[in-house]
C-alpha cells in the first residue's frame, strides 16, 4: 500500500513542479531548515527574510529539528510540516487510529497537528486503502 500511494504520490508532484512547501522532499525539507536558522541568526534581516519568518520555523522536536508554522496569538498551537517520506506514515496513523476514517475526519484531524498535507494527497491515500476501495464498491 505504501508503495501504492507512494509512486502516485510522485505523479502528483511531478504533474505539479511547482516549488509549493506543500510537496517537498525531505532534503529540501532540510535545506529549508538551515534557510530558516541562518534567517533567525542575522543581525538584519530583509524584506525576503520577513516573508519566510512569516511562513516558517524550526522546533527542536527530542532532538530532531522539525520545520512548523510560525505559532502567533491566532495560531497558538503547533502545526507540523512533513516531508514527501513522511506523508504515509502521517495519513496511516490517522486513517487506522479513527478506523478508517473518511476524507473529511481526516483532513479536520490533521489540520490540528499539519500544515501542509492538502486534500489532493489525502484523496490519494484513500484511493490506496483497499478496505475502504471495497466498502464503497459494496454500498
Ligand atoms: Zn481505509
Amino acid at each position: 500500500m505504501k508503495e501504492e500511494f507512494n509512486e502516485r504520490l510522485n505523479t502528483l508532484v511531478a504533474r505539479k513542479k511547482s516549488n509549493s512547501v506543500y510537496l517537498i522532499n525531505t532534503a529540501r525539507y532540510q535545506d529549508f531548515i538551515k534557510e530558516v536558522k541562518e534567517i533567525k541568526s542575522k543581525p538584519y534581516k530583509d524584506f525576503e527574510d520577513y516573508k519566510m519568518l512569516a511562513s516558517y520555523d524550526v522546533l527542536d522536536v527530542n532532538g530532531r529539528e522539525r520545520m512548523i508554522q510560525p505559532r502567533n496569538e491566532v495560531n497558538p498551537s503547533i502545526k507540523f510540516y512533513v516531508p514527501l517520506e513522511e506523508l504515509f506514515g502521517v495519513l496511516h496513523t490517522i486513517h487506522l487510529l479513527f478506523k478508517h476514517a473518511n476524507i473529511d475526519v481526516m483532513e479536520a484531524e490533521l489540520k490540528t497537528k499539519f500544515c501542509n498535507v492538502s486534500k489532493e494527497v489525502i484523496k490519494i491515500y484513500l484511493t490506496c486503502c483497499k478496505t475502504c476501495q471495497e466498502k464503497k464498491s459494496n454500498t
